[in-house]
């Protein structure tokens, strides 16, 4: 199976631009089920539609709870009918600008799990704390995956902070020892194993190398997804 490539536009592009951007990617890539999109959530049902084949749209975010009046949220269930079949929870930017907490996040993931969406759930530490980046990551995953009873829609994107739009990559070696962690922790506390994605500056230069790791069950690329030149010779490199 090939390993799943995952864009994320963040608060990025238009709607005039997904046109472009799917026909791009028709033109330089097969369409296999392991290609996906984090859109903006107004533009998931334009991006799903277009993308048919292609590439699976995600959401950026979703909120826990159904419905209710939470001004400006969008619950699980609406990313999942206006197209969404993933989404990214707890990205760093999430936790850091919106202070999203573990205990939260944990409630996003259950409630997109019990949506039937596939979750990217993303952990990674911070510079300052790369010396103890296994208790940062342990903490992430035992808080984040309370009361997961099904592991078959997880899958954990290793980002560290410090290589998120900064230009710095992990280390072949940061990334192996980081994938192993994870996925050993998941496996001792939960009894399930996880794809884990690797996310951080990953460019078409540096893809090739990143996804040769066999650790590494794929990638989550923000900046270099924008272009669907850039994120198709991304995909080429699996
Ligand atoms: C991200 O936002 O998830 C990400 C990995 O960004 P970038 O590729 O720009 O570092």
């Amino acid at each position: 199976m090939s390993k799943l490539i995952v864009a994320n536009w963040k608060m990025n592009n238009s709607f005039a631009d997904i046109q472009d951007y799917v026909k791009e990617l028709r033109r330089q890539v097969k369409g296999d089920g392991n290609i996906v999109v984090c859109v903006p959530s107004v533009m998931l049902k334009d991006f799903s539609t277009s993308a048919r084949g292609i590439a699976q749209a995600g959401a950026q975010n979703c909120h826990y709870a159904e419905k209710g009046a939470f001004t400006g949220e969008v619950s699980a269930k609406m990313v999942k009918d206006a197209g969404a079949t993933y989404v990214l929870v707890g990205h760093s930017e999430r936790r850091e600008n919106f202070n999203e907490k573990n205990e939260f996040l944990n409630k996003k993931l259950n409630s997109a799990l019990s949506c039937g969406l596939k979750v990217i759930f993303c952990v990674g530490e911070k510079l300052e704390e790369k010396t103890k980046y296994k208790s940062v990551l342990k903490k992430q995953i035992i808080e984040g995956f309370a009361h997961v009873k099904d592991f078959a829609n997880i899958i954990v994107a290793y980002e560290p902070v410090w290589a998120i739009g900064t230009g710095m990559v992990a280390t072949d070696l940061d990334i192996e020892r980081a994938h192993k962690f994870i996925k050993s922790v998941v496996k001792e506390y939960f009894g399930a194993v996880v794809p884990v994605l690797y996310g951080g500056s990953v460019k078409p230069s540096n893809a090739k190398e990143i996804l040769a790791n066999p650790e590494v069950d794929g990638v989550l690329v923000g900046g270099a997804s924008l272009n669907a030149s850039d994120f198709a010779s991304i995909i080429l490199s699996r």
